[in-house]
């Protein structure tokens, strides 16, 4: 069925519509289902005007009044989480229960974030001298978003954005920006006007608001390949600040002395999470050689459970990829996996159906060197790597240009804390994997990012410190 539901564009607190419209697939069926209004460069400019308008008001407001602007935003997506879970499951494709998680974990996060305090500091003071660091809001934020876990970054950046005293322009990624739309929507009851403005359209529209003026910062979420451009570019448009959250190989290694049965089912939901299209899952496990058999039994009779299929039908366990692109991506590196060797202990092909189905895949026989293990796959397919000796496991593993996360599995905590002190990452787990915590700094390490989101560091990213030094 059709979406015949109109979305609109943010602008200064009014929805609008855009100056054309692009179609939104549904990646259940492989087919148009909605239109989504793309922003013109004009209403970029509308939009950011109003951002800077309405800084000054709302970087005025005490930090209290601004968590309970945000509390009312938060709240009002609560009551609407059922409805925006329901076109959510159709633009992105995960299971309806796994949306309203998500949408209901954003509300979650928005509130969370707006409590988090970022307090001067006081760096001297003697003999009339005293010398304070504070840190001020940088203007307006030009937020963009990914189509893997839309509506939790657009609710990370807005809150974190907006508790730190600037005011935002957003963009989703044009796969899925419908939620995101929602969200202005209910920006527009609960936000003053100006302060949040959202704007779908683009890779364009993302370049634009890179180059504009009015923007004094961009926070992003997406490739490394697109992280690295909008580098550039911000540094040649008015130094712009930035915080990049790209993309990962995340490793988890097993050690010999692991229980299979804890270890295997936590493994499974940190690789095939949302068909493996986030940013943290685990993209490669190593398993020690005697427990290889083991957790390959485990994981292939997990993978067996999964029930695929549309998000919106009961009991579905796993959606389709999001995009035709991702989809065509990882049939390839399957494809040459295949051509290097690989078993697929279960999975390995698409389904021959609509849509962008490919089943929870595990396969063996291959190492490092081939595609499937160096590169990031962002896709339901999880290659097994044997390994004999841990210092060897771990040079495989901090081989890659990536640094998001990795985890090492064990009986012995001591033993476990030790190696993931060795990993070369953002965030180092052991037994857990794909559980980023608001209280933690969150971010990678070489080409996975640049700078930190949440805690009270991922706050001081969206501010700009300022030294006042006083003499009596
Ligand atoms: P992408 O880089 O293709 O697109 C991300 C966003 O950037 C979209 O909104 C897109 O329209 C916009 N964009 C594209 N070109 C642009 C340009 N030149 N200037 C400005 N904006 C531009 O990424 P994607 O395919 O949507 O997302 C998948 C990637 O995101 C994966 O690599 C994944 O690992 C990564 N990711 C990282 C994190 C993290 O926190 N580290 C979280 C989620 C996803």
């Amino acid at each position: 069925m059709p979406d015949s539901r109109r979305y609109a564009l943010l602008i200064d607190g009014r929805l609008e519509e855009g100056a054309a419209e692009f179609g939104i697939v549904d990646p259940a069926r492989g087919a148009v289902f909605a239109q989504a209004p793309d922003a013109s460069r004009t209403q970029l400019d509308e939009a950011v005007a109003a951002a800077r308008r309405a800084q000054p008001g709302w970087g005025g407001l005490s930090d209290e009044e601004r968590r309970h602007h945000l509390g009312r935003f938060a709240e009002g997506i609560r009551q609407q989480a059922a409805e925006i879970a329901n076109v959510f499951t159709r633009e992105q494709g995960q299971p309806f229960a796994h949306a309203t998680r998500e949408i209901l974990g954003a509300t979650r996060l928005i509130e969370a974030v707006s409590r988090v305090e970022v307090q001067p500091e006081l760096i001297f003071e003697a003999e009339g001298v005293r010398r304070e660091l504070h840190y001020r809001p940088l203007g307006v934020v030009g937020a963009i978003t990914p189509w893997n876990v839309p509506i939790t970054m657009a609710a990370g950046k807005i809150a974190e954005g907006l508790q730190a005293g600037n005011t935002m322009v957003l963009k989703p990624s044009p796969y899925t920006p419908l939620g995101t739309l929602m969200l202005g929507e209910i920006a527009a009851e609960t936000l003053p006007a100006g302060v949040l403005n959202i704007l779908s359209g683009g890779n364009d529209l993302g370049a634009w608001m890179v180059e504009h003026p009015g923007i004094n910062m961009i926070t992003f979420t997406g490739s490394t390949a697109t992280g690295k451009r909008i580098g550039a570019a911000a540094s040649t448009h008015g130094l712009k600040r930035i915080v990049l959250e790209l993309g990962g190989n995340d490793a988890a290694i097993v050690l010999d002395d692991v229980d299979v049965a804890t270890a295997a089912p936590r493994i499974f939901r940190a690789a095939f999470l949302n068909s493996g299209q986030v940013c943290m899952a685990i993209k490669r496990l190593y398993v020690h050689e005697s427990k290889f058999d083991d957790m390959r039994a485990a994981l292939v009779e997990l993978a067996i459970e999964a029930k695929l299929g549309d998000g919106l039908e009961p009991g579905v366990t796993m959606g389709p990829l999001q995009n035709k692109m991702q989809y065509e991506r990882v049939i390839e590196l399957m494809q040459d996996a295949a051509a290097h060797g690989a078993v697929f202990e279960t999975g390995g092909e698409a389904l021959a159906r609509d849509g962008y189905f490919i089943p929870p895949t595990i396969a063996t026989g291959i190492s490092d060197g081939v595609r499937l293990v160096d590169e990031e796959q962002f896709g339901p397919v999880l290659p097994i790597v044997r390994y004999t000796d841990i210092d060897d496991a771990i040079a495989r593993a901090n081989n890659s240009p990536y640094g998001l996360s990795g985890s090492i599995w064990t009986s012995d905590v001591k033993r476990g804390y030790a190696l993931a002190r060795r990993l070369e990452v953002g965030t180092a787990w052991v037994n857990k994997h794909l559980e980023p915590s608001v209280d933690a700094p969150f971010g990678g390490a070489k080409e996975s990012g640049l700078g930190r989101v949440m805690s009270v560091v991922g706050a001081k990213t969206y501010m700009e410190p300022q030294v006042v030094d006083i003499q009596a």
